[in-house]
C-alpha cells in the first residue's frame, strides 16, 4: 500500500511546508498545519471496495493516512468500533435512527489511540524517539500505550485530579508521569518548558500535525458504515476538538476523493457547564476562544479551558449548520446511567455528554425526531470508577 501524503499546509494561511521533517505548529502564523495528500492521483487509483476487504483497524485507509512506510505503523488494533443501532433509546424518545458509535472499544478504552497511533508511527518515521504530551488523561494512557509498543521514551503531565485509571495505565506502560497542580493548560505550559530543556518531542494534540489524521478515521468509517453516505447529525463532546475537526476534514477528502456528495451532517459540540469556551465563542459568534477561567467537570476529556484548533471547530459547526451547547454535570451522570441500562454501553462522561446534548436539542425542537443522529461514545466507562 502506498500514502499519498504530499504535504503539510497551514489552516490560517494556506502556506506549504515539508511532510518529511517534524513540525508543530505553523513556523510563521502559530496556527494548525493539516497533512494534504495528493487526492487527485488518489481518486484515480484507489477503489473504496477493495479497502473494505482489509482488516477493520483505522490503517485500512492507509492511502489517507500520512505514513510513508507500512513498516513504520505502530498499531494495537485501533479503529473499526462497532456503530450500534440504539433501538431502545429510540422508542423511550421517540427518534427514528439514533445510533452509539462506540469508540470505549479501541485499545487504552478511548478513542485518544487512534490519534496516538498515528501520531507514534509518524514520529518512528521521522526518527523521533523521545516524545512527551500534556493530556486531561486519556492522552497520556494511550500515548504512553504506543510508545511501549514502539520502544520510545514517554512523558507525561497530567492534572493531578485525573482519573485514577489514567494515571495507573500511564505507570504501567513504563512512561515518565509527572502529576500538575492544574489544568491540562497549566500542564501543557509546564511540558513546553520541560520538552525544550530536554528536547523532547512535543505530541500535544494539534500542535502535532498527525493525531488528527487517526482521528479523522471516524469520518471515513462513518461514512463506510451508512454505505457511504453521512448521517444528519454528529454529536460530539468537545476538549480540543480534535475529532470534529478531523472528521469534518475526512468528509472533504472524501468529497475530493469521490466516495461521498457535498452533503454534510450538522456538527454539534457538545461540552459541561463548568467549562464550555467553544460554546460561549460560538454564542458570541467569535471564531476565537478565550481561556474558560477555574474550569470544572466530572468529563475530564473535555475539561478544556483552550483549544489552539479552536476556529477549526467553529468553522465547522458553522459551515454544518450545526451547533453547540452545555450539559450539567448531574446529566452527565443520568445519561450515564441510561446508555447504560437502555442499552448495554458503559460510556465515559464525555460519551454521555452526547446523550443529553442530543435530548435538549430535540426538546428544542433544533433536532427533528426523524434526522437520522450519531452519538459519538469517546470512551469506555471503566475508566471513571473513581466517579461511580
Ligand atoms: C480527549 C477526549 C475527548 C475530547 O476529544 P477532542 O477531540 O480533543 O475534543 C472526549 N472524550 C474523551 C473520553 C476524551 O478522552
Amino acid at each position: 500500500m502506498k500514502s499519498y501524503l504530499s504535504h503539510l499546509e497551514c489552516t490560517e494561511t494556506g502556506e506549504t511546508y515539508s511532510a518529511d521533517e517534524p513540525h508543530s505548529l505553523s513556523p510563521a502564523a502559530q496556527k494548525v498545519l493539516y497533512p494534504r495528500y495528493d487526492l487527485e492521483l488518489a481518486k484515480r487509483e484507489i477503489d473504496r471496495n477493495a479497502i473494505e476487504q482489509r482488516p477493520p483497524t483505522m490503517w485500512r485507509f492507509f492511502e489517507v493516512m500520512p505514513i510513508r512506510d507500512e513498516s513504520n505503523v505502530v498499531t494495537l488494533g485501533e479503529g473499526g468500533t462497532p456503530m450500534l443501532r440504539a433501538h431502545r433509546l429510540e422508542a423511550a424518545h421517540a427518534a427514528r435512527t439514533l445510533y452509539i458509535k462506540d469508540e470505549g472499544l479501541n485499545p487504552t478504552g478511548s478513542f485518544k489511540a487512534r490519534g496516538l497511533s498515528a501520531a507514534v508511527s509518524r514520529a518512528k518515521e521521522l526518527g523521533l524517539i523521545r516524545l512527551v504530551v500534556p493530556s486531561a488523561g486519556n492522552a497520556a494512557g494511550a500515548l504512553a500505550s504506543y510508545c511501549a509498543k514502539a520502544g520510545m521514551e514517554c512523558h507525561v503531565f497530567m492534572p493531578k485530579d485525573a482519573p485514577n485509571a489514567n494515571k495507573r495505565e500511564t505507570e504501567m506502560a513504563g512512561a515518565h508521569l509527572t502529576l500538575v497542580d492544574g489544568l491540562i493548560s497549566d500542564a501543557g505550559a509546564l511540558s513546553r518548558k520541560v520538552a525544550a530543556e530536554l528536547g523532547l518531542f512535543d505530541v500535544s494534540t494539534l500542535r502535532e500535525p498527525y493525531r488528527v489524521e487517526g482521528k479523522k478515521t471516524m469520518g471515513y468509517e462513518i461514512a463506510q458504515d451508512l454505505g457511504w453516505r453521512l448521517p444528519d447529525v454528529i454529536v460530539y463532546p468537545t476538549g480540543g476538538g480534535t475529532g470534529i475537526v478531523g472528521m469534518w476534514k475526512a468528509f472533504a477528502e472524501m468529497e475530493e476523493l469521490g466516495w461521498i456528495g457535498p452533503e454534510r451532517p450538522k456538527m454539534v459540540v457538545v461540552q459541561a457547564e463548568g467549562c464550555a469556551p467553544i460554546v460561549r465563542a460560538f454564542e458570541r459568534g467569535e471564531r476565537h476562544a478565550e481561556l474558560w477561567e477555574n474550569a470544572t467537570t466530572i468529563a475530564a476529556g473535555i475539561r478544556v479551558p483552550s483549544a489552539v484548533g479552536d476556529y477549526l471547530i467553529l468553522d465547522a459547526v458553522r459551515e454544518s449548520g450545526g451547533t453547540a451547547l452545555t450539559v450539567s454535570d448531574a446529566e452527565i451522570v443520568e445519561s450515564m446511567k441510561e446508555i447504560a441500562s437502555m442499552e448495554g454501553i458503559w460510556p465515559a462522561p464525555e460519551g454521555a455528554a452526547t446523550l443529553t446534548g442530543y435530548l435538549k436539542l430535540r426538546d428544542s425542537g433544533v433536532i427533528g425526531p426523524d434526522e437520522e443522529t450519531i452519538l459519538m461514545n469517546t470512551g469506555m466507562g471503566y475508566k471513571y470508577m473513581d466517579l461511580v
